[in-house]
């Protein structure tokens, strides 16, 4: 399907390799970290699927996970903030289709979402 963000919204294309290195840099704040994960992972439908403790493993630093209770801060941060869609958890980062549209790939399982 064609990108289209609707009349009047230009829109441009991101490296989404850089986004997964941005992600992983303790230097940036967590709940960027998140919403940049949700963009270097995300798949044609926008959801950015994680294993079981993947997202913690990317979010810690000196190969230390990120504890639980932070993780979920960051995400709760991130979802009032509207960088993530509140569907969003910690096995599958949600992008909404107004933020987010990608032209190639296949969608990803997600336990999160299997109905989509
Ligand atoms: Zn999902």
């Amino acid at each position: 399907m064609a990108i289209s963000f609707g009349h009047d919204r230009p829109w441009g294309g991101v490296s989404q390799r850089e986004y997964r290195r941005m992600a992983q840099d303790p230097a940036q704040t967590l709940h960027y970290r998140v919403h940049f994960a949700a963009i270097g992972w995300a798949d044609r439908q926008g959801h950015a699927a994680f294993g079981p403790g993947k997202l913690a493993a990317l979010l810690g630093k000196n190969d230390e996970p990120l504890s639980e209770g932070s993780t979920n801060g960051a995400m709760a941060r991130a979802k009032r903030l509207g960088l993530i869609s509140p569907r969003s958890g910690a096995a599958c980062l949600v992008l909404p289709p107004h933020l987010f549209q990608k032209g190639k790939g296949a969608p990803v399982p997600c336990r999160l979402h299997p109905e989509r």
